[in-house]
């Protein structure tokens, strides 16, 4: 068999996206590889294709069990002999897994790291037919990301002991110092590197200044995205409990998760966002990773990212299927002042404090930032881009204003005052308010006092913002949001430089023409129909939705109709075996909702 074909007949693709094509040739040929792909990318075809068509078993390192679990279902659907040994399997399942292993019958078994180099499991390694060894989120090799797994670094075991054997390592981590670590501990110096673009052209970006960020946050789930699933992301768990209880009293279908809740809990909140349609699961970042969930539709934040790589991997939850997804992220001067002291109270030595601030001053950039927010953040990666439009800035181009003059005002306050005082503070004495903390510290005599008024308060909180985001000014260190001059004011003190605002435009419509709402309402009573369908024989076997087919696939029946075997089988995602089983089940659908 050809790689085209399996990509045709087991999965039922019709063509390779990306890179995919050079990279199953060069791995079934024989090939080392390590592949940095977007998430969402297709990085799963790069393994599954060649251990299709190379002989033996392909062994796949995977680090989470669910993850494992969702895959193997998916091969199992496919077709494809699939198995996982992992801790949740009793003593008699993984011997009959490793016994079906050994004698030839799996063409792909996944195993958790910390099993794969016991030296047991090394020597039943040894007497299988192995076809390939597949590393996936191979970034957990590495010490500095937060996803370090101690196990994985016995993986450059495989390197010296099956040194024939084909190695392919995975991940959409981005980073240069993660990607320089992996190809050493893996041993992966000699294999070919395949780097795709990072850029998530079905994600829009959009960010918004925070006024009340939860009443923003349900009118934007409302409004664009009713019935979806999505993730909520806060900072603290108790803002993760208040906004999911929030959520709920309004009607949306909200579940918390952080760390703090029992495992029970947890594992089944994560259930339902995985096995339900339509719930938001509020979080703390300890929720995410492994989340494989392919129809999130929408990532929120209500609290700043630590970083632009944060962000990024966050986000980067949403639309995993292709289709449409929105990212949007409700930013305040709160947060920054927030994420400042908390970097000063980590106890971290002061040099990672340093790496630490620059990263969020990043962070700061882009959320600031008036031009095409992706430009900006794959820029943040070293990839250049042309302004995608899809994103806030592009589709609803900010109006600038020039506040220069209130910038050297804010300026010339932040001196007055002793680089001490916090933005409220400061706007009080800008605007003339006499309150009783203005007088306790005579700042009703000062020349500044009252020199702003004509601004008003959120214009005034913006300027301070740009300020930041500029470097002009920064958070000294009293932990209390006070800000102090840096060298970066002088070019404003002086005239030499200028100062744009974005003027405040509130009505952003996420959907557009590229939004999620990508059903025409004249397709909707079959769309619901299918969905139906799907979610009856996926409850039936106890498997995700997606497992029996995902949305992209059943969007394109609304949009084809097959009508018979044949039509259905040139819809994407629907190979031979799929078509068998549940070809008559769709067909059906489509002629009964004509
Ligand atoms: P990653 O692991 O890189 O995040 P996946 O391997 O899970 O991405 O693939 C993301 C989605 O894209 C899946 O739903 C997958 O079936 C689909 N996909 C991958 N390759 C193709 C392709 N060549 N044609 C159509 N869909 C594809
Ligand atoms: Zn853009």
């Amino acid at each position: 068999m050809s790689p085209h074909s399996v990509l045709e007949h087991v999965f039922g693709y019709r063509s390779f996206r990306g890179e995919q094509e050079t990279i199953v040739s060069h791995v079934a040929g024989g090939g080392d590889a390590l592949v940095l792909m977007p998430t969402g990318g297709g990085k799963s075809l790069c393994y599954q294709i060649p251990a299709l068509l190379r002989d033996g078993c392909g062994v796949v390192v995977s680090p989470l069990i669910a993850l494992m679990q969702d895959q193997v279902d998916a091969l199992k659907e496919l077709g494809v002999a699939a198995a996982y040994l992992n801790s949740s399997l009793n003593q008699e399942e993984a011997r009959d897994v490793e016994n079906a292993f050994i004698n030839g019958q799996l063409k792909m078994l996944y195993v958790a790291p910390e099993r794969l180099v016991t030296p047991r499991f090394m020597a039943l390694l040894k007497r299988a037919h192995i076809g390939l060894f597949a590393i996936d989120e191979a970034h957990c090799v590495s010490q500095w990301g937060h996803d370090f797994r101690p196990e994985y670094l016995a993986l450059s075991l495989l390197a010296d002991e099956f040194p024939g054997i084909p190695r392919i390592a995975l991940t959409a981590t981005a980073d240069h110092a993660t990607r320089t670590e992996m190809i050493g501990r893996l041993r992966l110096e000699d294999a070919q590197k395949f780097v795709s673009s990072f850029d998530r052209p079905n994600l829009r970006y959009a960010m918004v200044e925070k006024k009340n960020a939860r009443d923003q946050l349900l009118t934007f789930i409302r409004r664009e995205h009713e019935g979806d699933s999505g993730i909520v992301y806060c900072l603290s768990r108790k803002k993760v409990e208040d906004t999911a209880a929030w959520l709920k009293a309004k009607e949306i279908n909200a579940l918390p998760y952080h760390a703090g809740l029992d495992v029970s809990v947890r594992t089944k909140n994560q259930q339902q966002f995985i096995r339900q349609e339509g719930v938001v699961m509020v979080a703390t970042i300890a929720f995410g990773m492994g989340i494989d969930k392919p129809d999130v539709r929408f990532v929120a934040h209500l609290d700043l990212p630590k970083s632009i790589e944060n962000y990024y991997q966050e986000t980067g939850r949403a639309g995993r299927d292709g289709l449409p997804a929105n990212t949007w992220l409700a930013y305040g001067l709160q947060d920054l002042i927030l994420l400042n002291s908390m970097i000063d109270n980590s106890g971290s030595p002061d040099m990672q404090k340093l790496v630490e601030r620059r990263k969020l001053d990043a962070m700061l950039g882009l959320v600031e930032a008036t031009a095409c927010r992706r430009q900006t953040l794959l820029g943040y990666f070293g990839e250049a881009s042309q302004p995608c439009g899809n994103c806030d800035n592009c589709i609803n181009p900010p109006k600038l204003v020039e506040m220069t003059e209130a910038a050297r005002k804010a300026l010339s306050c932040i001196f007055r005052t002793g680089n001490r005082f916090g933005v409220g503070h400061l706007v009080d004495i800008l605007q003339g308010k006499a309150t009783p903390k203005v007088k306790e510290h005579f700042h009703d005599r000062i020349t500044t006092f009252g020199i702003g008024k004509e601004v008003d308060e959120s214009s005034w909180r913006a300027v301070f913002r740009q300020l930041l985001a500029r470097g002009a000014v920064r958070l000294n260190e009293s932990g209390h949001g006070g800000l102090e001059l840096t060298d970066a004011a002088r070019p404003l003190l002086k005239g030499e430089t200028s100062l744009f605002l974005r003027e405040r435009t509130e009505k952003f419509n996420y959907k557009g023409e590229k939004g999620s709402d990508f059903v025409a309402s004249s397709d909707q009573a079959l769309w619901q129909a299918l969905r139906r369908r799907r979610k009856e024989l996926a409850d039936e076997q106890n498997v995700p939705a997606y497992i029996i087919f995902g949305d992209a696939t059943l969007k394109e029946m609304v949009r084809l109709r097959p009508g018979d075997h044949y039509e259905m089988s040139r819809v994407s995602g629907i190979g031979d075996r799929k078509l068998e089983k549940y070809g008559n089940d769709f067909l059906k659908v489509i002629e009964e909702n004509h």
